[in-house]
């Protein structure tokens, strides 16, 4: 009997537990691998340090919270590299550098003159009409034109989502723009308007730690000690008088107050299952197409390219099979030993999700030949490591407010049931991280009563 049962140790789980762990509840997080974790998996090879997933983390979430001083992890903290200084994409065949500042698009010509012009008189288009909700590229088409939204946008968001433009939400991936359009009328004057107010322009915000992502999973399981039990896998959750009872098969049973259910969105409809059937169809239409990420290093005079930048993106037209690279050893230090590069490759995702089912071995060979073509890398690479995620990242396809209405639904109907997770406000670390600390912070202000009857069990101190 605990006070909280968190399913799924991802970085959803372990921060929420972590937290409510601080605020003095009996808290246990139910893994269902081996190692705690989820997407955050970091691995050595022979002085190459690979990401198998996330790679870098949004500064302002990890500040927003006092968990990487608490972890020990600010001293760890390393920055993007000075070399990182362009952004690429795939344009005629060949990468094309787009200076990072906003007048990037503006100055390069990867646009043709026609775009650019186009994108200049964005001031001048005016407001969407209602509230219905509006894809990335129709959003993006309306105000900055098709050439734009075809080269630039939809590269990007399959790069770094994984996703459609045609098919994804604005409002659920970028409510800022939402929320510009309706202020200022514009993208353009948004943007002006929010640097002159802050008088600089932001810092960067990307950052990662000396031993990757993957120290902040190991540190929050570290901290919770016992309380992580993995190679847990829960099958059923029931409700009772005092709460809850989660069924994990050979694994036994667990009574609960309060339960969180920080699973991938089909597990979560899977548990949602009998308890509630409105939120359980919800999370089940979140769909999260495969992904496989192909780790290279290289010796770095086998690779012509100066890597130079953070990686690139490229337009579906283009014809490439990889959504995006990453330049790794660029980005952080102690990627890569001495003298030598390493590159990470995407596929994947819901354009080509039978590509990230390939096999290993023929995903290496596209990948080498990708990097050939576009960096000159030649030869045998030094490393080469594959990791298939058979679910990505979550799609926030239109009307995805909606399924997030009726999962939050659930937890007014279901006293003590908690739902969190990277398919709720963003699917970053950072955006885990910010929804973990607000659920325990719900968690500490609800009296013990609305979890199931039983107040006793809610330590003291942790009620309001
Ligand atoms: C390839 C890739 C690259 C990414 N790059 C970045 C990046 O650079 N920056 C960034 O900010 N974000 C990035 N992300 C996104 C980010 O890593 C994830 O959104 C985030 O880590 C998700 O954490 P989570 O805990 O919500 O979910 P998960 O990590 O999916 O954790 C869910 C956990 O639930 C467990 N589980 C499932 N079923 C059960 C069950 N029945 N019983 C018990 N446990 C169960 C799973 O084993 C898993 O550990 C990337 C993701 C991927 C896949």
């Amino acid at each position: 009997m605990v006070d909280v049962a968190v399913i799924g140790g991802g970085i959803s789980g372990l921060a929420t537990a972590w937290d409510l762990m601080r605020q003095g509840l009996d808290v246990v997080v139910l893994e269902r691998q081996a190692n705690p974790g989820g997407n955050a998996v970091t691995e050595r090879i022979g002085g190459f340090l690979m990401e198998h997933g996330p790679t870098t983390i949004d500064a302002r979430a990890v500040a927003a919270t006092d968990m990487g001083g608490a972890l020990g992890l600010d001293g760890e903290r390393c920055e993007l590299g000075p070399e990182v200084r362009n952004r690429y994409l795939v344009g005629n065949g060949g990468l094309r550098p787009i200076a990072t500042h906003p007048m990037g698009f503006l100055m390069s010509d990867y646009l043709s003159p026609g775009a650019r012009l186009r994108m200049l008189v964005e001031m001048a288009i005016p407001r969407g009409r209602g509230e219905a909700d509006e894809s990335i590229a129709a959003f993006c088409s309306r105000r900055f034109g098709p050439e734009f939204t075809e080269r630039v946008m939809e590269p990007l968001v399959r790069g770094v989502y994984g996703g459609d433009a045609d098919s994804l939400s604005l409002q659920a991936v970028f409510p800022a723009l939402v929320n510009m359009e309706r202020r200022y009328g514009s993208i353009s004057a948004g943007v002006m308007m929010s640097r002159l107010s802050r008088r600089k322009m932001p810092g960067r915000r990307l950052y990662s730690w000396r031993g990757g992502i993957g120290s902040l999973p190991s540190l929050l399981a570290r901290q919770l000690g016992d309380r992580v039990h993995t190679g847990v896998a829960v099958r059923r959750i029931r409700r009772n008088l005092n709460g809850f009872v989660i069924d994990a098969g050979s694994g036994g049973r667990i009574s609960a107050g309060a339960v969180v259910i920080a699973t991938q969105p089909h597990v979560s409809a899977q548990l949602l299952e009998g308890l509630d059937d409105e939120a359980a169809v919800a999370a089940g239409d979140i769909e999260a197409p495969p992904t496989a990420v192909v780790y290279l290093g290289y010796r770095r005079e086998q690779v012509a390219h100066p890597l130079d930048g953070l990686g690139f993106f490229s337009p579906r037209s283009e014809g490439r099979s990889l959504n995006g690279v990453q330049f790794c050893s660029t980005m952080f230090e102690g990627r890569a030993p001495e003298g030598h590069v390493s590159l990470a490759g995407y596929f994947g995702g819901d354009g080509a999700p039978e590509l990230a089912r390939a096999p290993a071995d023929a995903l290496v060979a596209l990948a080498r030949d990708e990097f050939g073509d576009l960096l000159g890398a030649k030869g045998e690479p030094v490393v080469a490591r594959v990791r298939h995620w058979p679910r990505g990242l979550p799609q926030y396809r239109l009307g995805h407010a909606e399924r997030i209405a009726a999962l939050r639904g659930a937890e007014d109907r279901i006293p003590g049931l908690f739902l969190t997770g990277n398919y709720f406000e963003g699917p970053s670390v950072g955006a885990c991280l910010k929804l973990a600390g607000e659920i325990a912070a719900r968690m500490s202000v609800m009296p013990g009563a609305r979890w199931g009857g039983d107040e006793t069990r809610i330590p003291a101190h942790a009620a309001p």
